[in-house]
């Protein structure tokens, strides 16, 4: 498989280093409402191939709410911790649907995982993560922060922050971010774009307090968007309006 990283085509390119944040659910089929749908898992990775082809550098970040949430498990009686745990194991086996996946279409990944499992993926190493960036590949994060207590949103906001990534594009089942919630409200407006305090002052969800925090604190833009269109990301990268970007 070609190791080469693809040259960079500056004008269709905004962010040249991102943190792509998918959350579970983003895999999960609409026909067959399986926890990974093999059709929706194929139309992301062609996304990511499509931008991977402009010589975009790419972290993905993989959430594991599809299969198991501490949180809900422990509504269900399982302990906290040990609900956590199952969680980051979830984002675990979705990255490894994303790594054969995209591998299998040509583009060449690496998994590194917060909790070292070494037959499956190589430990999280930061200088090595950037080495494979800089070599063209893909690196697939996973495990989460490896901590109880956080989210894999937590998860890309440090990530983004220890990479000195231009941008998180957290990729929901939300066109944006919205003054009142759009399934409840349908006057509710969306926003093309906010600071980071607009988004404080009014409460806005865009992620967990602990997750803002860190892009407040470091700088981190975020963007969100709906990955439904088939060439969303490609237009995100390129500094099309799509979804709500968060700034400084
Ligand atoms: N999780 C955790 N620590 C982390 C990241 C994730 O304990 O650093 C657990 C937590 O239980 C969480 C689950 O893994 O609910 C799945 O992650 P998340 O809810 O962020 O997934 P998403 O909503 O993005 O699919």
């Amino acid at each position: 498989m070609n190791d080469e990283p693809p040259s960079p085509s500056s004008n269709a390119v905004k962010y040249k280093r991102i943190v792509l944040k998918l959350s579970g659910e983003v895999l999960r089929g609409g026909k067959s409402g399986d926890p990974i749908d093999a059709p929706t898992l194929q139309a992301i990775c062609n996304q990511i191939k499509e931008i991977h082809a402009l010589g975009v550098q790419i972290c993905v970040i993989i959430g594991g709410g599809n299969i198991f949430r501490g949180l809900q498990g422990s509504k269900q009686g399982v302990d906290r911790t040990t609900g956590d745990y199952m969680g980051m194991l979830a984002t675990v086996i979705n990255g490894l649907a994303i790594m054969d996946c995209l591998e299998k279409l040509g583009v060449t990944t690496r998994v590194q995982s917060a909790i070292p499992m070494n037959q499956i993926g190589e430990p999280f190493i930061l200088r090595r993560a950037v080495r494979h960036l800089e070599k063209g590949r893909v690196v697939i994060f996973v495990a989460g922060t490896g901590n109880p207590y956080f989210s894999t949103d937590t998860t890309a906001a440090l990530r983004a922050s220890e990479m000195r990534a231009d941008i998180i594009m957290k990729a929901t089942k939300v066109d944006g971010i919205y003054d009142k919630d759009p399934v409840l409200h349908p006057d509710a407006v969306k926003y093309d774009e906010l600071t980071f305090l607009d988004a404080l002052k009014q409460r806005l969800s865009v992620m967990d307090s602990t997750a803002f925090s860190l892009c407040l604190d470091n700088n981190v833009p975020i963007l969100v968007f709906d990955l439904s269109d088939e060439h969303a990301i490609r237009k995100a990268i390129a500094g099309e309006k799509v979804g709500t970007l968060v700034h400084a």
